[in-house]
């Protein structure tokens, strides 16, 4: 997945808001599924369409949440200041 990106660096910032708002989107979603997963015993259907729609969710997240310069994954925060792997600044 090590495709050179000769994105400028405002190209970068853009590009790094709309991964990042996908981000918060799908983790938001995830945290819902955890929410419906809950309460299994009560609604079982929904519990395992939640859960296959958090499956799901692990390989978009694996795919949306790289540095768009480098495509480094970006670990488990939800913030980055800058790229762990190749250090362009992501935020401002
Ligand atoms: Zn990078």
């Amino acid at each position: 997945m090590n495709t050179p990106n000769p994105l400028p660096e405002q190209s970068i910032l853009v590009e790094y808001q709309k991964r990042q708002r996908r981000h918060w989107a799908i983790c938001a979603s995830v945290y819902f599924c955890v929410l419906i997963c809950g309460k299994a015993e009560e609604s079982p259907v929904e519990a395992v369409a939640a859960g296959v729609w958090m499956l799901a969710c692990i390989p978009f997240i694996l795919v949306n949440w790289r540095c768009p310069k480098c495509d480094a994954y970006l670990g488990r925060c939800f913030h980055r200041r800058f790229c762990p792997k190749c250090g362009v600044q992501l935020e401002v």
